[in-house]
């Protein structure tokens, strides 16, 4: 990011937060460690940088805020501050030598009296030995260094931690950011309520949109549903030619289940609320007819197979058997 981002991104995305630590800074409030609590792509990492900026910042504004342009807020915001340790997972977890490097940088120059920071991403990834050592740190405060811990999971985080720290819990955006964010990554507006249906996490709906995943496999359930709908055989097929190649890891196996009943979602709701803001929106006109020629018990008789998908996988079903199954179960059902 560069500095400007930072500070435009922490502006709109947590613009009271901003304001209430500019003003703990003012009063020389700081605390020695904050937990940032909050779901992916809040601005976590925006506001422990644009905080950083403002305690270093040698040109800080009438107003308070960082200047966003000398030396020190661009090299914080380039992460590139030999004061600012930024630690983020190495793999899969941050590991134990990842802590104690960054004890052994800070206890050196603790010495020399400068300010340092450190910030910790994704903190529910440390390894019990990387959060015991850093335990260690943070229980004995020095003056001088300041500790952000972000985190998309706070019940995650040893308890003995979290009595260390200011838990500071970050909304979610708001529709119209989130909407932002997905037409960001090139998402299509007619995804966005399904996608919010299934994921909070910006970094799925990316991973999502490689290869235009997400645009894939809702056409294909489009396609089986619409089949369904035609009590046509041809569905039962469309399983193994169509959904099966697009089902790569155990992830993706959940998200195809979910978005199963989404779309019985959408019946449901044609049923009965009248709402045309469907999960499928291109699949309205099958939605409607499927809600008008079928009743509430059969519905919900649907909805439970599909969600018994999940119990099977627990016990290793293979996922094509499953998917099949449940398109005869239901099959049989509209047609009983
Ligand atoms: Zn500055």
């Amino acid at each position: 990011m560069t500095e400007n981002q930072v500070i435009a991104e922490t502006e709109k995305k947590q613009k009271p937060l901003m304001n209430q630590f500019l003003q703990v800074v003012n009063n020389h409030e700081l605390s020695h460690s904050y937990l940032f609590n909050g779901e992916e792509g809040v601005g976590k990492l925006s506001l422990a940088l644009f905080i950083t900026m403002r305690m270093f910042c040698k040109n800080v504004s009438d107003d308070s805020m960082p200047c966003g342009h000398c030396d020190e807020c661009r090299r914080i915001a380039e992460q590139q501050h030999p004061d600012v340790v930024i630690i983020k997972p190495e793999g899969l977890s941050i590991k134990v030598d990842q802590i104690r490097y960054l004890k052994s940088e800070f206890s050196k120059s603790g010495l020399e009296g400068n300010q340092k920071f450190f910030i910790v991403c994704d903190a529910e990834k440390m390894t019990t030995g990387a959060a015991n050592s850093l335990l260690k740190f943070i229980e004995e405060p020095v003056a001088n260094i300041v500790s952000f811990l972000l985190t998309t999971n706070k019940n995650l985080i040893l308890p003995t931690i979290i009595s260390r720290t200011q838990v500071v819990d970050l909304n979610p955006l708001n529709t119209k950011m989130f909407n932002e964010e997905l037409t960001n990554l090139g998402v299509i507006p007619s995804q966005f309520k399904i996608i919010k249906r299934l994921t909070n996490q910006m970094s799925t709906v990316q991973e999502w949109q490689e290869d235009e995943w997400l645009t894939k496999v809702i056409s294909a359930i489009s396609q089986w549903f619409s089949m369904l709908v035609q009590r046509d055989n041809t569905s039962f097929v469309l399983v193994q030619s169509n959904i099966m190649p697009l089902v790569s890891d155990n992830s993706k196996r959940q998200v195809i289940i979910d978005m199963l009943l989404s779309i019985f979602e959408d019946v449901l709701d044609a049923k009965y609320t009248g709402s045309k803001d469907y999960n499928f929106p291109k699949q309205a006109q099958n939605i409607e007819q499927l809600s008008q020629s079928i009743n509430e018990a059969k519905l919900i008789q649907i909805m439970e197979v599909i969600l018994n998908c999940n119990n099977q996988m627990a016990v290793n079903v293979s996922f094509q058997n499953i998917l099949e199954a449940t398109t005869l179960k239901i099959m049989k059902i509209l047609n009983s």
